[in-house]
């Protein structure tokens, strides 16, 4: 705040110095300019050498500042870097209203500059609390939110594995437009959690409905079954349910995290590219975001018990395990689901609890001697846990996806809280370790498709009107990056390391990152839903 007052009276003394006795013409000043650096403008174009300039938050000038006399008390030398539009997470978990998490450093330090947040379902209805929560409190990078149909469907039949009456879809039809009247951007379901499994494909198509009723409205789909799923539809059925809803319901589609799990799955990326190509070359607006990690982070509930053992809530659950004979099932069907996602050694606790944090789920059974299914329903009984899944995801699988024109980025990360050690690296990590795979390292895609895959590509899908690109006119949500040290820094043992090489994050013409520093500047604001589609 001082600066903003200070620098306009330095200018004020720099007009007055014998320095205006240059014969060109008065100088334009901006705020900031960004010198001399490759410029990425997000539509995937080669970058080009140029300048920025920046004023009130907002980028207002792009070219060479010298030859069109524009300057700036603070010069960013930008030569040798990459200047890009701030990055945007397209299905994030950040904790925004978290003080832990306000900042939003773990993203900005990738380049994230805006997160799509309410995601898998699990978006509050009550959008206009969070985000006067967000304005009120201040928040680290711009936010997106969606109001989840799971949330809704918690609110009015519990965890209840039924079909809503016609009063109770009524019910939940006025939370999604009350949602979407207070900004949402779209709905998001989870059909693979519980209570959203409970849920036809019908309900979500008519809740969809009522927000396709909100121009430019978005449907964001965690699938019922990406491969992994015991007793599920399967793959190719899954991905064709997230596309009829999109279809049916009028909305436009975004598979989140798109990829095929389990090792049966390996190899078999074409099928799921195939999927989106067939139905987008028939007209279906539906779009995908991915992160280049092999592993997945969920629940211990939603990985290793059937639905059916969890229908009802906690106490109907533990009733469960209770009785002989169905305990007996869900342990079978224990057995069986962590076969599939590749053995109890392949389930890892990132649960804040110190007993549990870091250590595989076979780790656990041992140190308490029972079976692995034994020790599910041991930390069961005493709640849920967070869980991660190690190599799910065929590494070519995604390398496949990363090639197709309508793939976003996304983190997929939750913040964890302070005293959490082991997390999902992914948080930390997911931008700039796709850039190093598949440009750096493999040499498999430009520079310019991945940064359009983290940019303008989020843009035009969420019809962002002044950012995902570095325009004149658009908001100056900026950052610098040294294509030279650009790296993950955060592994599966040691996952709270900052991502290295953002110089500079830029959110709405603020510095909340300079010279590598945290400023613990909070210049995000929320997004409002726009219907234009210019860009
Ligand atoms: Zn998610």
């Amino acid at each position: 705040m001082f600066a903003r007052i200070l620098l306009p009276i330095l200018w004020l003394l720099a007009s007055c110095s014998p320095v205006a006795e240059d014969a060109r013409p008065v100088a334009t000043r901006v705020d900031t300019l960004f010198s001399g650096g490759m410029v990425f403008d997000g539509s995937g174009s080669a970058p080009v050498a140029a300048d920025i300039g920046v004023n009130d938050g907002k980028i207002v000038f792009i070219g060479n500042a010298e030859s069109s006399n524009v300057a700036a008390e603070d010069v960013i030398d930008a030569s040798g870097l990459w200047v890009a539009p701030g990055f945007i997470d397209a299905h994030s978990h950040a904790e925004l209203d978290e003080d832990y998490g306000r900042d939003a450093l773990p993203y900005l330090a990738q380049g994230i500059t805006t997160l799509v947040l309410g995601m898998d379902g699990a978006g509050s209805s009550d959008v206009a609390a969070r985000l006067d929560g967000w304005r009120e409190n201040g928040i680290g990078t711009n936010g997106i939110h969606f109001v989840g149909h799971g949330y809704i469907r918690e609110m009015v039949l519990g965890e209840e594995d039924r079909e809503p009456t016609d009063d109770e879809l009524d019910e939940m039809r006025a939370l999604v437009r009350k949602a979407m009247e207070e900004g949402a951007f779209g709905l998001s379901s989870g059909l693979f959690y519980v209570p959203g499994t409970y849920a036809s494909t019908e309900e979500v198509i008519e809740l969809g409905k009522v927000a396709a009723e909100f121009e430019g409205a978005i449907y964001d789909t965690h699938d019922r079954d990406l491969g992994a799923v015991y007793e599920g539809i399967g793959y190719e059925a899954s991905v064709e349910e997230g596309i009829r809803i999109t279809e049916e319901s009028g909305l436009r589609g975004i598979f989140s995290h798109y990829n095929l799990q389990g090792a049966h799955n390996y190899g078999r990326a074409d099928v799921g590219a195939d999927l989106i190509n067939d139905a987008r070359s028939r007209g279906v607006d539906v779009w995908a975001a991915h992160h280049p990690y092999t592993a997945t982070q969920s629940s211990l509930r939603a990985y290793t018990i059937p639905y059916w053992a969890s229908a009802g809530g906690a106490e109907k659950m533990i009733a469960r395990y209770d009785n002989q004979t169905t305990s007996a099932e869900i342990k079978a069907a224990t057995n069986a689901m962590l076969q599939i996602r590749g053995g109890a050694d392949k389930i890892m606790f990132v649960d804040p609890r110190p007993d549990l944090n870091g250590k595989t789920l076979a780790e656990v059974a041992g140190e308490r001697e029972l079976s692995a299914a034994d020790t599910v329903e041991w930390i069961l009984r005493e709640g849920n846990a967070g869980v991660m899944n190690l190599e799910l995801y065929d590494h070519n699988n995604t390398r496949r996806l990363a090639q197709e024109a309508w793939m976003m980025t996304c983190t997929d990360g939750r913040t964890p809280r302070p005293d959490q050690p082991i997390t999902h690296p992914r948080t930390y990590g997911a931008f700039p370790k796709k850039m190093r795979h598949f440009v750096f390292e493999e040499g498999l895609l430009t520079p310019e498709f991945v940064i359009r895959s983290f940019s303008g590509l989020a843009s035009d899908f969420y019809n962002l009107p002044d950012r995902g690109y570095l325009r004149e006119g658009y908001a100056a949500d900026i950052v610098v990056i040294d294509p030279d040290r650009y790296r993950d820094m955060a592994t599966f043992e040691s996952p709270r390391q900052l991502s290295v090489g953002v110089v500079h994050a830029v959110v709405n013409g603020q510095f909340a990152i300079r010279n590598e520093v945290a400023t613990g500047e909070l210049a995000g604001v929320p997004l409002k839903r726009t219907s234009g589609t210019e860009n």
